[in-house]
């Protein structure tokens, strides 16, 4: 007889601390948030982060967590698979590595040897950081980028600590991307909140634990009421039975919920993988379609044949094209024999 028991233990009953960690404010403020929780010191994130032979797939049913301290340098230049919407000064930062969702094509699970999320807790260093560097640039930053901010928020609370930080940097634009659907995000004019959209039956399919698309469509309309800057991501399409159907659906979605013209911009982008970590997923995912693709490998670079990707990027791209300026669409090209693919596509 089966039984209904979860056997798992509680998300977090098991703290990994660096030990340059604990005297960290925010450590104590998340660490008291758990106070069942048994505490291990360790030496450096890393020593478990990165080791092989994890079983992420299991430990995602009861995740531990990592609080350390991150080391310089606290940004790195964005890749150029991701798209930099015309800035020059493209960076990205990570106060957190992993995330609560658990998306079958994210990156994160093909890059990393863990489940286990790691907070930052150094969070004044990112700043000191982005102070010395925007002397000389006008920065744009994606904040969501190892992980969804919005997702952990509740863990971390870094989403109000960057929108406080960024209201009294005005010079430096973020982007916060999500898959979450949150009840209010504080508008600043510096500050691009960009909802990931799919078709619901991917979203159902592949994209498991994040929101219903219909509640991220429902917190981006109301994010723009509220006077946010908003962008919607189709990215990375993903190819199912009848995407054009499908896709076609989740625009008359959209419009159910907010107006294009409202929008700041939009980005569309095709599946992209290094093809080391879609090795990974795939030993994680054995029933998931989305990542059992038989993907070609343009010089270590997984994506779907040439003619699919051109007619799904161009056929949204077209779409999107009868609903809104064509300046506002960012579309994602593979630019096959360059080191653009560093990591796949951007998230969340
Ligand atoms: S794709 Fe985004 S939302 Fe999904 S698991 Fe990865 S970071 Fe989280």
């Amino acid at each position: 007889m089966q039984s209904n028991r979860n056997c798992y233990k509680k998300h977090f009953s098991r703290i990994y601390v660096e030990k340059a960690a604990f005297d960290y404010p925010i450590a104590k403020e998340i660490l008291s948030g758990f106070p069942d929780a048994i505490v291990v010191e360790i030496r450096h994130y890393k020593d478990l982060f990165n080791r092989p032979g994890q079983d992420a797939s299991m430990q995602r049913h009861s995740r531990s967590l990592i609080l350390a301290v991150e080391r310089p340098p606290f940004l790195y230049p964005g890749a150029r698979v991701c798209q930099d919407f015309g800035n020059d000064a493209f960076y990205y930062t990570s106060t957190v590595k992993n995330c609560l969702f658990s998306c079958d094509y994210c990156y994160m699970q093909g890059m990393y040897q863990t489940a286990y999320p790691v907070i930052f807790v150094n969070f004044d260093d990112y700043l000191s950081e982005i102070d010395r560097m925007s002397v000389s640039k006008k920065l744009y930053i994606c904040l969501s980028y190892d992980t969804d901010l919005i997702a952990m928020d509740g863990l971390t609370g870094y989403l109000g600590r960057w929108i406080d930080a960024l209201s009294l940097r005005p010079c430096v634009t973020a982007e916060v991307r999500t898959k979450g659907a949150p009840q209010f995000l504080r508008p600043l004019p510096n500050v691009i909140y960009a909802y990931t959209s799919s078709p619901e039956r991917v979203a159902a399919l592949y994209e498991k634990g994040t929101p219903a698309v219909s509640a991220r469509l429902e917190s981006a309309g109301r994010a723009i009421l509220d006077g946010a800057r908003v962008r919607l991501c189709f990215d990375p399409m993903i190819y199912i039975r009848d995407w054009k159907k499908a896709y076609d659906d989740m625009l008359t979605q959209v419009s159910e919920y907010l107006s294009f013209e409202k929008l700041e911009d939009v980005s569309v982008g095709g599946f992209r993988m290094p093809k080391e970590f879609i090795r990974h997923l795939r030993k994680q995912h054995p029933d998931s379609a989305v990542v059992q693709y038989p993907f070609e490998n343009s010089d270590g670079i997984c994506h779907y044949p040439k003619a699919l990707e051109e007619e799904m990027i161009g056929y949204l791209s077209d779409a999107l094209a009868e609903r809104m300026p064509k300046e506002k669409i960012f579309v994602i090209k593979q630019e096959e024999g360059e080191e653009v693919w560093n990591k796949g596509n951007a998230q969340s």
